[in-house]
């Protein structure tokens, strides 16, 4: 376990080095005569409102992505091979990140574009832009499992004859009809091992790591298609879609005071003005960090209630543990976090408090 501590000791700071890169590229684009020169020269070069917002989104992400590169590699590929995590070679490596930024990219877009054109028309423009964000997210659940998933793995029907009937008993017993369960090639990529319940509606399904069907023992993995099923009964998916669209209210309402107050502050012609966007992005990534401690308490609650839902289903306390012990092992887990990182950072209890609320359930 020194291993696993080490690993996450060397990756908060490499986290703590890229939010202080972060935070200074944006401060200095915003309080240097330089930089507000550079983002009003930027947003000058183009005629339209559109142009503008494009030209200065996309040099405000350029930048920044070079300045984080060399810390982007560490983090994602050299940190984890060295800790035996990772054995994808660099080249398939970059092809699943340049997916990634691509996905990411055309999404952020689309999404700062729509922010500004509604910016530009209406005052509860805040309000708006939360509708608009909720109804893409919905979307993009909707279409992980079909459109984006499979262009980073494998995925095929679960095979095994002995597990499927397995997990239709469970599934029976709880009473769920049917829900597919699709087996993911991770094994190509990584040791890890996960499963998640995903998409919505016609498009929910469990997936499951390969690396867990291969070294599980059979209870092992029906306790964590238990917890997935528990996902599935409780209806996380929807619960999470609108703890998420509530906050997004709440971030939007602020960045618009923010805006506003940004407008004498920063010089900008008006609330709109592209040459805002660093402000915007400031104020955005602040309250997206103040929020952790909501989203990540509340997805904690709802992993409880899932670990609960498996231990009340099996009744095998001892398989839950073991599969905790052997998650806990192959993904280098952080046994026991701070309390203070386990709030702020973790979406799931810490696995030495899931290991001991089983115990607690077996005594
Ligand atoms: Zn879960």
């Amino acid at each position: 376990m020194a291993d696993a501590a080490r690993y996450h000791r060397l990756q908060r700071r490499l986290s703590l080095l890229a939010f202080v890169v972060s935070t200074a590229y944006l401060l200095a684009l915003l309080f240097t005569p330089e930089g507000r020169a550079l983002a009003r020269g930027v947003a000058g070069a183009a005629e339209w409102r559109w142009a503008q917002v494009a030209l200065v989104a996309m040099a405000l992400v350029a930048v920044h992505s070079a300045l984080t590169l060399p810390l982007g590699l560490v983090q994602g590929y050299w940190l984890p091979r060295r800790f035996g995590l990772l054995h994808q070679p660099l080249g398939a490596w970059l092809i699943d990140r340049v997916k990634a930024a691509l996905i990411g990219g055309v999404l952020g877009l689309a999404a700062i574009e729509a922010v500004y054109a509604l910016l530009a028309i209406t005052p509860l423009w805040w309000l708006w832009a939360s509708a608009v964000f909720f109804v893409a997210q919905v979307a993009l659940i909707a279409v992980l499992p079909i459109w984006i998933a499979p262009l980073f793995y494998r995925l095929k029907p679960l095979a095994d004859p002995r597990l499927r009937e397995r997990l239709l008993a469970l599934a029976r017993r709880v009473g769920v009809d049917a829900v597919g369960v699709f087996v993911a090639d991770q094994s190509r990529k990584s040791r890890t091992a996960n499963a998640a319940v995903v998409g919505l509606g016609r498009t929910r399904r469990i997936i499951l790591f390969d690396t867990l069907l291969a070294d599980f023992p059979l209870e092992e993995i029906e306790s964590v298609l238990a917890h997935e099923l528990g996902h599935h009964v409780h209806g996380d998916v929807p619960r999470g879609l609108l703890v998420n669209g509530a906050l997004s209210v709440v971030t939007f309402g602020l960045a618009g005071l923010a805006l506003d107050a940004g407008v004498p502050l920063l010089g900008l012609t008006g609330r709109d003005d592209p040459a805002g966007l660093p402000w915007l992005a400031l104020v955005v990534v602040a309250l997206a960090l103040a929020q952790l401690p909501l989203g990540n308490g509340f997805s904690r609650w709802r992993e409880r209630r899932a670990d609960d839902f498996s231990l009340a289903t099996t009744g095998d306390a001892a398989a839950f543990i073991g599969a905790m012990e052997r998650l806990g092992r192959l993904n280098l887990a952080e046994p026991s976090p701070s309390r203070f990182r386990e709030i702020v950072f973790y979406s799931h209890p810490a696995l030495e408090r899931r290991i001991a609320r089983a115990r607690g359930g077996l005594a």
